[in-house]
This record gives structure tokens, sequence and C-alpha cells, in this order.
């Protein structure tokens, strides 16, 4: 197997000038990099009890829902303001410009219930940073978040990490 680094295509000024964008797509596309890709970032968690997988929207769905379904525990998305159909609660969280609200149906996580975060890629941990408190507000306790990548050029880690999350990664970029 071919290092996973090797199926994240880089796309310069997407989706605006100086974003170097990490395209997971060519990892999709090839069904023995993304059970490694999965398999990597569940493996420091192995011997955790994880009682539900959240995954933030969007790309944090393909890679939570596989790994809910590897444990065989739920999957639970939180994803961006409007989306979901029943009642929620939001948490909203700045960004570089402006701001941005995610939401969790409120009977998405049971009290004492041990939560592991999914997504894609760690950037300023802004998001992951919502979703802990949407988790903690309905009771939950995080065990952790796993990225496919981390931009460990950006404080996200230790964002998340001065807050006592335990933070994983398959990718370091750095
Ligand atoms: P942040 O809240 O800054 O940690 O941003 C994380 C979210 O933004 C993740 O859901 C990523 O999918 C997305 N994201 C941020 N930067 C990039 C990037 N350079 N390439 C791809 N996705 C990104």
């Amino acid at each position: 197997m071919a290092n996973l680094e090797s199926f994240i295509r880089d796309v310069p000024d997407f989706p605006k000038p100086g974003i170097l964008f990490k395209d997971i797509t060519p990892l999709l596309a090839s069904p023995a990099a993304f059970a490694e890709a999965n398999d990597t970032m569940l493996a420091p968690f192995a011997n955790e009890q994880i009682d539900v997988v959240v995954g933030i929207e969007s790309r944090g769905f393909l890679f939570g829902t596989h790994i809910a379904e590897v444990l065989k525990v739920p999957f639970v998305p939180i994803r961006k303001a409007g989306k979901l159909p029943y009642e929620t609660i939001s948490e909203t969280y700045d960004l570089e410009y402006g701001t941005a609200t995610i939401e969790v149906h409120i009977d998405a996580v049971s009290k004492g219930q041990r939560v592991l975060i999914v997504d894609d890629l760690l950037a300023t941990g802004g998001t992951t940073k919502a979703a802990c408190s949407l988790i903690q507000r309905l009771g939950g306790e995080l065990v952790g978040a796993t990225f496919l990548i981390d931009l460990a050029f950006l404080p996200g880690r230790s964002v998340l990490e001065e807050t006592g999350l335990r933070v994983e990664a398959a990718i370091d970029v750095n």
C-alpha cells in the first residue's frame, strides 16, 4: 500500500485564493486506501469504549459512518445550520471572516455516552471545538477526535488539546 498522503490531491486557490485545498476524492476512489485510512484513524482508540461516533458535515460523514459501522455503534451527524429536520441545539463559532453555525438533534447523544468525533481535516480547530460543545451540552463524554489530515502548521491540535480533548490524525501535513 502506497503512502496514504499520495492519495490526497492538493488544489491551490480553492475555494478562494490562498487556500491549498486537500482533495480526498482520490482516496475515496481507492477502496484499499480508504480502508487503510479508516483503520489508521480508528487504531489509536482501539482500546477505548466508544458508544457513539459523531461525524462533522460533510466529509466527516464519509469516514464517520464507516467507522461507526465497524464499531457497530450509532452514527450521529453534526450539520450546518438549517439542515437537520428535527429539534436541534446549535453552536456558533468564528471563521476568518464572519461566523458559522452547526447543529445536532437534541436526542442524538444520551447522558454519559462516550463519543468519538470524526472529520476529514483539522485546520484551526474551530469546527471541532464547537462540535465538542454540542456533545457536552447533550451530556456526552468526549473520548477524542480523529482526523484523516492534520494541517499541523495551524494551531488546531493545540486549541483542542488545551480543552483536554485527545486528538489523533492519520496524516500530518507540515
Ligand atoms: P477548522 O474548523 O478550521 O479546523 O476547519 C475544519 C473544516 O474545514 C473541516 O471540516 C475541513 O473539511 C474544512 N477545511 C479547512 N481547511 C481545509 C483545506 N485546506 N482543505 C480541505 N478542507 C478544509
